[in-house]
């Protein structure tokens, strides 16, 4: 078998019945050149033209060289010479390029020249004319092909291209050595190991990029603070005043301990704001924040409410019913004012703050329960304990945490700012 002798009719069998096409003995594809083209703008999109142009021409050169296995194994040829040019022959019945007529291979003094390289045609498509040569998996191919048969490495490179404006592709096969040091830029894309460096320039690239977009966002967020002064929070804390400031900061800092705190502070102060930030700001954000005013309900119904009851264990409790501690799971339960609390429901409480686990009203068995207790009074707990109102053991428990609201009085600077939010027609005005 001479290369000569390769007839594109005998080399393909179509399988209607199969629905297989063969091509030399090979299953193939009929595949758009488009979607080759698409490809290609999808590597360079996404990877940079350096990671593209590599993964292309090693997968040219893999291509090649087992296209060049193959045909050995298929035909016996009348010499190695005939082997090793079918490859260019094969190439251009697949429809990738036409040789120009009386152009010879790769190997010859004079190299070759390819009309209509499809390579070049796609490229052209979909980036427009480039500076260098871009037919990349036809000179990996013609390398893979070429070094398969020659049993030795020869590189394929392409000196004129259409994809850059030239009249006609031309590539020339040599040894590494042959093509010397002046085209170490270009022989690279062939050498095995490129991908990987490619990928990491192009990894390399995307981390830079990524950088200097967060520190622009970074710099716009510090722009914009600049033009918003720290007044009002996203959660309508008004913090113009360093006391309120600096509790809001302590708080922020505090949430992320997750302990039971006890927030203080005259009425209207803002001790709901403050326990709510304590949640939003805690590992437990993305759980309930449940608020309950221990003062406004009476002690048997505080129970229920806190711990829930079961059917039938008091009169109106027609079904069972979680409480808010359950309900609370794995987020925040502020109690508002606990001074309030009577002296039965403390100890209640002490036990499901000690044991993390609660008992329903009429129900023998306990319930584990993750909640983080916050509690808020508008009392002078210490004078409560005096007084005989309030458990010293509970008030310790509470307390591990203590966030003081300092009153309107004490922070003017507040005052304005917050009547903007709590009246938003001042604000019109
Ligand atoms: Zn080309």
């Amino acid at each position: 078998m001479r290369a000569a002798d390769l007839d594109p009719e005998e080399l393909l069998e179509l399988d209607p019945a199969s629905g297989v096409i063969r091509f030399a003995g090979q299953r193939a594809l009929v595949l758009d050149a488009v979607a080759m083209g698409l490809l290609r703008k999808l590597l360079v999109d996404n990877f940079g033209l350096t990671a593209a142009r590599t993964v292309l021409t090693q997968f040219g050169f893999a291509h090649g060289s087992h296209m060049a296995e193959s045909m050995q194994a298929q035909f016996k040829w009348d010499s190695e010479d005939d082997w090793r040019n079918a490859g260019t022959r094969l190439h251009a019945m697949e429809g990738l390029f036409k040789v120009e007529s009386g152009s010879r291979g790769p190997l010859s003094r004079e190299g070759v020249t390819l009309v209509s390289s499809y390579e070049a045609e796609q490229h052209l498509r979909h980036f427009g004319l480039s500076d260098d040569a871009v037919c990349w998996t036809i000179s990996g191919l013609s390398s893979g092909y070429l070094s398969r048969s020659a049993g030795k490495e020869v590189y394929v490179l392409e000196d004129r291209c259409v994809g850059k404006g030239d009249a006609a592709c031309h590539l020339a096969g040599r040894t590494r050595e042959e093509w010397g040091e002046s085209h170490a830029d270009e022989l690279r894309f062939l050498e095995p190991g490129h991908l990987k460096d490619a990928l990491d320039v192009s990894l390399h690239r995307m981390t830079e990029t990524m950088k200097s977009a967060e520190r622009k966002l970074r710099e716009h967020r510090r722009a914009l603070t600049r033009v918003v002064p720290d007044v009002e929070k996203p959660d309508g804390i008004v913090a113009k005043s360093p006391a309120m400031r600096r509790l809001v900061d302590l708080a922020a800092r505090l949430a992320k301990v997750d302990s039971t705190v006890l927030i203080t502070g005259e009425s209207g102060s803002g001790k709901e704001r403050i326990a709510r930030l304590v949640h939003d700001e805690s590992p437990r954000a993305h759980g309930p924040f449940i608020a309950v005013n221990c003062g406004a309900i009476a002690e048997t119904l505080l129970e229920s409410e806190l711990f829930g009851h079961v059917r039938g264990s008091f009169t109106g409790a027609t079904q069972d019913r979680a409480g808010l501690f359950e309900a609370a799971n794995s987020g925040t339960l502020l109690l508002d004012e606990i001074g309030d609390v009577s002296p039965g429901m403390q100890v209640k409480l002490l036990r499901a703050l000690q044991e993390r686990e609660i008992r329903r009203i009429g129900e023998n068995k306990t319930r584990r329960v993750d909640v983080r207790v916050i509690a808020a009074t508008n009392r002078n707990l210490v004078d409560a304990i005096e007084e005989g109102g309030l458990r010293k053991d509970l008030y310790y428990r509470l307390k591990v945490i203590e966030l003081n609201v300092p009153p309107l009085r004490e922070r003017r600077e507040d005052i304005l700012p917050l009547a903007r939010v709590l009246s938003p027609r001042a604000r019109c005005a």
